[in-house]
């Protein structure tokens, strides 16, 4: 098997087409212009690029994208400040703060103070609350990037096995939801789960977000099934040239499955695209503008969520 490699890249960037046009409407139906702020402490060399894409690609739709640059010393109560002013901003409909954050902040208060109306990275109790009971929900961006790249390789999700190795609060505890949703049977794997191989043998679908490089063998798979790679890991390879992989064995898998993420290239950009989907997405919800066909749940089938027959409730 020569499995055919899912392009992220150019997904991600059909899907910032349609955001963008999905922004031109907002603007002239409704004269709403969508606002991201992005921030950031300290000049990690990862999160400085991270936080430099999202805003460059903000721009690029049309938002109205601010980014906030703050030492990495700043105190907890001057980053809830910032919070708050962003909360009551009425021109700002998302509010992302890049992780990981300084050892003296503490995290879940950084995140629970975000209004859960402009949680653009689905990281609020609230919503994963909502996510999980199956009501409209800001999610986080790297499960429905994953559920969009393997929806378009298995239209019909209903009844297939998948295997989702990593549990943690931002990928694989919301994936195992949307996943289930979609009618999958779900398999939530963890360092402590026993037999993984074995696991991932009897699955048509396996996606690895652990991060830990070349986890996942070739050997592994199941023959014609699809491997999503979420990991994001910087080795050195033999030349001493420091590169970056995921938590599949890349060349092996290709040779068993039939659909393959790569990295990079894959699950990443993709991520970066439904920040900006999540973004139009509250924009619509916290203004209370509907669509006439208002899906009850976001639909992440057609991430684009303004339809042509935007309307304002008021
Ligand atoms: P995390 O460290 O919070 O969680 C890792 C999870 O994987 C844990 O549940 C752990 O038990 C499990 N795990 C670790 N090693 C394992 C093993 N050997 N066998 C089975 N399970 C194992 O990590 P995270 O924040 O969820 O990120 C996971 C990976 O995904 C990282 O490489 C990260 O960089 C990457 N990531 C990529 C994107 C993207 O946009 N592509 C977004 C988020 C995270």
């Amino acid at each position: 098997m020569n499995a055919i490699r899912i392009d992220g890249k150019a997904m991600a960037e059909a899907l910032r087409g349609r955001i963008a046009s999905d922004v031109r409407l907002l603007q002239n139906k409704c004269r709403v212009t969508p606002g991201l702020a992005v921030v950031l402490l300290g000049k990690d060399p990862a999160s400085s690029v991270y936080v430099k894409t999202k805003a460059r690609q903000a721009r690029a739709v049309g938002f109205n994208s601010r980014q906030y640059l703050m030492p990495s010393n700043v105190g907890e109560a001057e980053l809830l400040e910032l919070i708050e002013e962003l909360n009551a901003d009425d021109s700002i409909d998302g509010i992302l703060v890049q992780l990981p954050l300084p050892a003296h902040i503490d995290r879940w208060r950084v995140l629970e103070a975000i209004d859960p109306a402009k949680d653009v990275d689905g990281f609020h109790p609230y919503n994963v609350g909502r996510l999980a009971a199956g009501r409209p929900a800001l999610a986080p961006c790297t499960p429905l990037a994953v559920v969009h790249l393997i929806k378009t390789v298995a239209r019909d999700l209903n009844g297939l096995d998948v295997v989702v190795i990593g549990r943690s609060n931002i990928v694989g505890k919301p994936l195992a939801v949307l996943l289930g949703d979609a009618g999958c049977t779900v398999t939530g794997a963890q360092l402590q789960t026993r037999n993984l191989p074995d696991l991932c043998r009897k699955a048509d679908i396996v996606v690895a977000a652990a991060g830990c490089a070349g986890l996942v063998r070739g050997d592994w798979l199941k023959p014609g099934g699809i491997v999503v790679d979420v990991g994001i890991n910087r080795v050195i390879d033999s030349t001493g040239t420091a590169k970056l992989v995921g938590d599949v064995a890349f060349a092996e898998a290709s040779d068993r499955a039939s659909y393959i993420t790569p990295v990079p290239g894959g699950v990443g950009p993709m991520t970066v695209a439904y920040l900006l989907a999540n973004t139009v997405y509250a924009a619509v919800l916290r203004r209370g503008l509907s669509l006439v066909t208002t899906p009850e749940t976001p639909d992440i089938s057609r991430p684009s969520l303004v339809g042509k027959n935007l309307q304002s409730k008021g």
